[in-house]
Order: structure tokens, then sequence, then C-alpha cells
């Protein structure tokens, strides 16, 4: 299968198009939203660590998000991985308040919240309302006069997800965190005319795409699936 991430400039390209097919109004009705990742997508996490004991390892491996989205987790190894860390509400909170922003993702983000699009999260994260709050406090977005301000109104709770949120967990069918995410996807495209979706991951980029893959044309062409940038 041919593998095809779009940048930047082929994404506005691809905006554009939809412009000049459509008059203003129709543009201004669509139901769009772009749907990001947080760790390293939206921000480097600080402060907060995934920890590994495999059979092979002699001693507990402390492992940043970035390095453990470099794992092979599979569903039996995930018992050798130990997410304390994200299970306590100070350290979710502060590792995203004190993130340091990937300035790259951002600006595709303001880009399109000028346009028009709504904000959505969709993060492999548990505790759904901690990460609302801490994104609350962290995300600032440039307006077109280049101002920045808080997000404020921009992100609205129900646009937040953390698929692995004990709540959120019960309604999805899947195991791993990339099917989660394409579940929760596929849900948001009655909801939606069009999504953009980035993530750093890897893993999330080829499910979601997989998943692209199998949905009527109708609903494929309302999906574009981006990796974010490093930096
Ligand atoms: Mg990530």
């Amino acid at each position: 299968m041919r593998n095809i991430i779009i940048n930047n400039k082929q994404l506005l390209f691809l905006v554009e198009n939809i412009k000049n097919k459509r008059n203003l109004s129709e543009i201004a009705s669509l139901n769009r939203l772009i749907l990001l990742d947080v760790d390293d997508t939206l921000l480097s996490p600080q402060d907060i660590y995934i920890y590994r004991q495999l059979p092979t390892d002699d001693e507990e491996i402390t492992l940043t998000p970035h390095e453990y989205s470099k794992e092979n987790v599979t569903p039996e190894t995930r018992q050798y991985y130990d997410y304390r860390d994200f299970e306590d509400t100070d350290t979710i909170k502060n590792s995203i308040i004190t993130g340091k922003p990937i300035v790259a993702n951002l600006e595709i983000m303001d880009d399109l919240l000028t346009r028009g699009y709504k904000l959505g999260i969709l993060t492999a994260r548990g505790m759904e309302d901690t990460v609302f709050e801490g994104l609350k406090d962290f995300l600032m977005y440039k307006n077109k006069a280049g101002d920045l301000i808080k997000i404020g109104d921009r992100l609205s709770r129900d646009l937040v997800f953390a698929i692995n949120d004990i709540d959120r967990v019960k309604n999805l069918a899947g195991t791993t965190d990339f099917e989660k995410k394409a579940e929760v996807i596929k849900t948001l495209l009655d909801t939606f005319d069009q999504i953009i979706f980035i993530d750093d991951d890897i893993k999330n980029i080829k499910a979601i795409k997989e998943m692209k893959r199998h949905l009527p044309d109708e609903e494929k062409n309302k999906l574009y699936v981006m990796s974010a940038k490093e930096n």
C-alpha cells in the first residue's frame, strides 16, 4: 500500500480547492473539524513517564511518552508497562501545562481555526476531564490579526476524546490505542463534513488510513490524515 502523507501546503491546496467549488455561504455552513493528538503533536509533555519491565529488562526502565511511542506494545506485552503517572491528576495536568509547544503543528491549528474549523482532541491518555482542563490552560492560538490568545471556548469539552479514560473506554471495542482512535474518528464522520486528523505516531496514521480505505466513498472524501511535524 502506498503511504501518502500530505504536507501543510497540499492540505491548504485541498481546502482552497473545496473553496473554489463551493460558494462562500456553502463553505461557512460546512461543519469542519481539526482533530489533534496531544503528546508530541501539540506539545512535548514534561515530567511524565511510562515504566517498562519486560522479562528481558533487568530493572524498571523509564520512558518518555516519545520513547514509548516507538515501543512495539502488543496486547501480550502491555502487562509489562506501568502507566501510573497517567493516573495522577496533578502529574497529568502539569505535564500538559508545562509542555513545550510544537509550533509547526500549532500553526496549522491556528490557520484552520481562523478558517472556521472546530477544534477536537484525540489522545491515548486517560482522565479526559483532567486532559481538558490542562489543555484549556496550555492552549493558545493566533487569531487573524496575529494576536496570541487563550483558547477559551474554542475548545469544547465534548470534542475532547481521551481514549483510555475509564468511561470513554467502556464504549470502545478496540484493544489497541490505534484501533480506539480509528473508532472515535469513524463516529465523528457522522457529525462532520470534513475532518483533518493530525498525529505524530505512525501506528495511528496507518490505522486511520486503513480504516479510511474501507469507508464508502462519501465518508472517505471527508477525512484527511496528516503526520504531525516534529517541530
Ligand atoms: Mg502522540
